[in-house]
């Protein structure tokens, strides 16, 4: 059984129950208690729309991100399609360059007529053979030959029938010369030959062997005719320690001698310090 109780309000007295008292005061901390639930919902519902709001935030900007990567690799895409043509207009550029290289080194050093080699690269890997027989002391045997009469050829059948003559001498050279031995055209109609590990009395055979060659080739004419042409060798030993221009120089005087005693002949020259052989 409850016992009254008073209580004291603003508006007058009433007198209430314990149990109805205690129901109030629970109440009344009930609601308190939903004040607070309905306060810790309220700041949920906040920290949601607040992480809410920043997550989008952060979804938009990795959307800007991925868009702006998605451009920046079209872009780089883009520079690498440009790097690749320009290399490989580099690459054309360069191996244009090396064949243009190599052609001027092959027009420095060959003779276009007849593919023999040019007076300077002759001299040059001439000299380089001496240098070399000095060290191995290796005889070394030179010739020079001369086209009989070809201005009489020139003149007769004309000039480009002058140059086939000339590429005919240059493909009986090749054609009957090794490897190793050198031949070059000197100018004109004058040819000269360095061969290497050959004594005089070979070097001899070698030019009457060429000058045998020579005399059978025919170059056709245009209308239809040949044309055959001979050749004066002079040959010429190295002798130690001589110079090259002393060994073409008397390889040369050989030659003239063999002109002057009728053309389309071999002659030897003299050695340095002996009499003409
Ligand atoms: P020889 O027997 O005394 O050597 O008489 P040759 O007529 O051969 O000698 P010459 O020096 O009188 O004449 C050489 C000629 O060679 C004159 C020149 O026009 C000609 N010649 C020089 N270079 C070339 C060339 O590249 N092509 C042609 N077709 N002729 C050339
Ligand atoms: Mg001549
Ligand atoms: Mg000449």
């Amino acid at each position: 059984m409850s016992t009254p109780a008073t209580h004291e309000t603003g508006s007058g007295d009433y007198t209430l129950f314990d149990v109805e008292e205690r129901v109030l005061r629970d109440a009344e901390e009930m609601v308190r208690k939903l004040d607070e639930v309905a306060r810790g919902v309220r700041d949920l519902a906040e920290a949601y729309r607040r992480s809410y709001r920043e997550q989008s935030r952060l979804v938009r900007l990795s959307d800007r991100m991925q868009e702006e990567l998605q451009e920046a690799n079209q872009g780089l895409t883009a520079q690498a399609d440009e790097l690749r043509d320009l290399n490989s207009v580099l690459r054309t550029e360069i191996e244009e360059r090396e064949r243009l290289a190599m052609e001027l080194q092959r027009l420095a050093t060959i003779d276009e007529l007849t593919g023999l080699f040019g007076r300077r690269h002759f001299m040059h890997l001439a000299e380089r053979e001496l240098a070399r027989r000095h060290r191995t002391r290796g005889p070394v045997t030179a010739v020079m030959l001369d086209l009989d009469r070809f201005k009489h050829i020139n003149d007769s059948h004309g000039h480009a029938v002058g140059d086939t003559v000339l590429r005919a001498m240059g493909e009986v050279l090749r054609g009957a010369l090794r490897t190793l031995d050198l031949a070059g055209r000197l100018g004109g109609e004058e040819f000269a030959v360095l061969l290497p590990d050959t004594p005089l009395t070979c070097g001899q055979h070698i030019a009457e062997r060429l000058r045998e060659a020579t005399a059978v080739c025919a170059v056709g004419l245009p209308d239809g005719g040949t044309v055959t042409f001979t050749a004066s060798f002079g040959v010429a030993e190295h002798e130690p320690d001589e110079s090259l221009d002393s060994l073409l120089h008397r390889a040369d005087n050989a030659l003239y001698e063999a002109k002057r005693t009728g053309r389309n002949r071999v002659v030897t020259a003299a050695p340095v310090t002996g009499g003409a052989a």
